[in-house]
C-alpha cells in the first residue's frame, strides 16, 4: 500500500460517519482525502490544526419537522435539514432540494463537496446544502407554497446576509425561492440577501439561472483551448433536462457544438444532427409546466427513445447534468466505446467511483462538478455583493464576471491538477479548494 492509500485508510477508519450508513458522504470524503491529505501532512500549521477532519465534521446539522395542510385540509408532515458544514471563509452557502430521496447522508455530501467548490470561486462563500423528502410531483401551486412557507418557518432563525444563505437546487427554482424569501422576510421582519436566485424585482442577479449551464461550457472551453481545440463542430452528450441540462445545451450550440441529446428519468431525447435552440425551449417550457418531453412535436426534430441512455450515442464529450452517481461502471464502458474524451460534470457527483477509474483508465479526462458546475455558486456569489452595495448589474457584467471566474478556477485546478501528459482535474480542484480553506482553517485557532 503506498503512503497516500495508508493515509486515506486511517483517516476514513476515523470517520465518525458510517459507510454503510452514509455511503455518498463517504464517497465524497474519501475522493478528496486521496488527494488531499498528503497535502495536509507536509503543512506544519495545516496537519495541526487537521483541516480535513473538521471540514469532514459539520459545523451544524438542522434537523426539523415541517408540518403543512394539503388542498383537502389534510396535515402533512415532512422531515427538513440544513448542514452547515463550514463558514471558515464565507457565511454558510448551498442550495436547498426538495425530493423524496433527499436524506443526510445526500445532504452532508453535497454540503461537503459544496465547500470545495465555493473556495475554488475565490468568493467568500462557506459551505451548506439543505432541503427535504418532499415531493412536489402531483402538487398544487398552492401546497408547494404552503410548504415553502412551512419549511422557512423552521429555518428562518438560522438563515440571514451574514449567517447562512441558500440558493435553489433539485425542484427548487426561480419560483420556490420567492416563497422562501416571502416567508423568511416575514419571520425576520427584514429584507436583506438571504437567500439567492431571487427573482430580479426584489434583489436578483441577472444569468443566475443560466450561470450553472454557462459556467459549464465556460470551463469545457478552457479544458479544450488547454488541448488547442474548441467547441466548434463537437458532438456532445447532454443528460437531464433541467435548468443545468437546458443552459449548458444553449451556450454549447452558440459556440457551435452539436448537442446530439437531452434526457430526464423516462428516456433519452436525440437529434442525431443537433437539437436547436427551439427544441431546447420546449424541454424548458415542458419541464416548468411540470409536463414530459417524451412527445416532441415532428417539426423540432428530435426523437424520444424511451427508457435509453445518451450515453451509447457516438460523441466527443459528454456533460452528465442530471442526478448524482447517474454514471456507473457500465455507462462508463458505454461512454469509452462511444468516442467519448472528455466528461464534464454539471451535476454533482455524477459518476460512481467505479465509473470515474474506468473512465481514467482509459485516459477520459474528468471535469469534476466541484470545479466545472461552479458558475452557479459564483453568480450567487455575485447576488450577494449586489445586495451589500444596493446594485443590480447589468447581463453583460454579471456574464463577463462569470466567464473571468470560471477561467480563474480552470487556471487554479490545472496548475494544481498537471500531472505527465496532461491534468488531472479532480486532483487539481480538490487540491486548490482545500489550500484555500486549510489556510483559513489553520489561521483561525482551534474554534
Ligand atoms: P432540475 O430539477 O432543474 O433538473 C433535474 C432533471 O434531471 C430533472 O428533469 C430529472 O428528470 C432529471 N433526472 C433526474 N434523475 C435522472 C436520471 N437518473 N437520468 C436522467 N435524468 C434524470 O435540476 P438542476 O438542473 O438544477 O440540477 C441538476 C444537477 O446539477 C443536480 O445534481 C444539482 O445538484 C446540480 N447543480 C445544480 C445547480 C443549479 O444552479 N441548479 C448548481 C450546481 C449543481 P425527471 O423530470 O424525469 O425527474
Amino acid at each position: 500500500m503506498n503512503r497516500k492509500d495508508a493515509l486515506t485508510e486511517v483517516f476514513m477508519s476515523g470517520l465518525a460517519a458510517q459507510p454503510e450508513a452514509e455511503p455518498n458522504f463517504h464517497q465524497a470524503v474519501e475522493g478528496v482525502a486521496r488527494d488531499v491529505l498528503t497535502v495536509e501532512k507536509n503543512d506544519a500549521d495545516y496537519a495541526a490544526a487537521r483541516v480535513l477532519a473538521c471540514l469532514a465534521e459539520p459545523d451544524r446539522v438542522l434537523s426539523f419537522r415541517i408540518t403543512w395542510e394539503d388542498d383537502t385540509g389534510q396535515v402533512q408532515i415532512n422531515r427538513g435539514w440544513r448542514v452547515q458544514t463550514s463558514n471558515a471563509i464565507g457565511p454558510y452557502k448551498g442550495g436547498l432540494r426538495f425530493h423524496p430521496s433527499v436524506d443526510l447522508d445526500t445532504l452532508k455530501f453535497l454540503g461537503f463537496e459544496q465547500c470545495f467548490k465555493n473556495a475554488l470561486t475565490g468568493l467568500p462563500l462557506g459551505g451548506a446544502k439543505g432541503g427535504a423528502d418532499f415531493d412536489p410531483r402531483g402538487r398544487s401551486e398552492r401546497e408547494i407554497m404552503r410548504f415553502c412557507q412551512a419549511f422557512m418557518g423552521a429555518l428562518a432563525p438560522f438563515v440571514g446576509p451574514d449567517q447562512d444563505v441558500p440558493a435553489g437546487d433539485i425542484n427548487v427554482g426561480a419560483r420556490e425561492i420567492g416563497w422562501l424569501f416571502g416567508a423568511w422576510r416575514k419571520h425576520r421582519q427584514s429584507f436583506g440577501g438571504a437567500l439567492t436566485g431571487k427573482g430580479l424585482s426584489f434583489g436578483g442577479s441577472e444569468i443566475r439561472v443560466e450561470a450553472t449551464g454557462f459556467g459549464l461550457i465556460y470551463f469545457l472551453s478552457c479544458m479544450l483551448h488547454d488541448r488547442g481545440e474548441t467547441l466548434e463542430g463537437k458532438r456532445v452528450l447532454i443528460s437531464g433536462k433541467g435548468n443545468v441540462a437546458t443552459h449548458a445545451a444553449l451556450k454549447a450550440m452558440s459556440l457551435g457544438a452539436k448537442v446530439l441529446t437531452l434526457s430526464d428519468t423516462g428516456g433519452t431525447l436525440y437529434a442525431p444532427d443537433g437539437l436547436t435552440p427551439e427544441a431546447v425551449n420546449w424541454v424548458r417550457i415542458r419541464k416548468a409546466r411540470g409536463e414530459d418531453i417524451a412527445h416532441p412535436p415532428a417539426s423540432l426534430g428530435p426523437r424520444y427513445k424511451a427508457d435509453a441512455l445518451p450515453w451509447e450515442i457516438e460523441a466527443d464529450i459528454a456533460l452528465p447534468c442530471a442526478t448524482q452517481n447517474e454514471i456507473g461502471s457500465a455507462e462508463a464502458a458505454q461512454l469509452v466505446s462511444s468516442g467519448v474524451t472528455i466528461v464534464a460534470e454539471g451535476a454533482n457527483m455524477p459518476l460512481t467511483h467505479e465509473a470515474a477509474t474506468t473512465l481514467q483508465s482509459k485516459d477520459v479526462i474528468i471535469a469534476p462538478g466541484k470545479a466545472a458546475n461552479a458558475g452557479g455558486v459564483a453568480v450567487s456569489g455575485l447576488e450577494m455583493s449586489q445586495n451589500a452595495m444596493r446594485q443590480s448589474w447589468t447581463p453583460e457584467r454579471v456574464d463577463a464576471a462569470l466567464r473571468d471566474i470560471m477561467t480563474e478556477i480552470h487556471r487554479q485546478v490545472a496548475h494544481e491538477g498537471r500531472v505527465p501528459g496532461g491534468i488531472d482535474y479532480r486532483r487539481g480542484a480538490n487540491i486548490a479548494g482545500f489550500r484555500r480553506l486549510a489556510k483559513a482553517i489553520s489561521a483561525q485557532g482551534v474554534v
